[in-house]
């Protein structure tokens, strides 16, 4: 498995150790993770605290994103991958399509797929 999907599924196991939904996520750029976070809705009663943000706001601001990679253990939502879109981050690997509740399995955060996107923004 990828290192860096590893790290984001770290993020996901600490995420579900306090409590939490287990989505986590890094954010990449030359081969360094410059960002990581999960999601902390449920630790923070903050209902945009998701892996991705959590992630971006970890990361601090960033002159150019197109040159980052961010990985989720879950494909982003409609929220995160706008996040990605606004920011143009050139790729997106998401780790699972579906959450645990979709699949009707347990709560664990690892996931057999894995998926790539890349931006649109990037490429103009
Ligand atoms: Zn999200």
């Amino acid at each position: 498995m990828d290192l860096f999907m590893k790290c984001a599924i770290e993020e996901a196991e600490i995420g579900l150790q306090e409590g939490g939904i287990p989505i986590g996520s890094v954010l990449v750029r030359d081969g360094r993770i410059i960002g990581r976070g999960r999601n902390r809705r449920v630790q923070y009663n903050d209902p945009v605290l998701h892996a991705e943000i959590d992630c971006l706001r970890n990361a601090g601001r960033i002159q150019n994103y197109a040159e980052c990679t961010l990985y989720s253990t879950l494909m982003p939502c409609y929220l995160c991958a706008g996040a990605a879109v606004q920011f143009g981050i050139g790729k997106v690997v998401a780790g699972n399509r579906q959450t645990s509740r979709e699949r009707g399995s347990s709560s664990s955060p690892t996931g057999s797929r894995c998926s790539t996107w890349t931006s649109t923004s990037a490429k103009r």
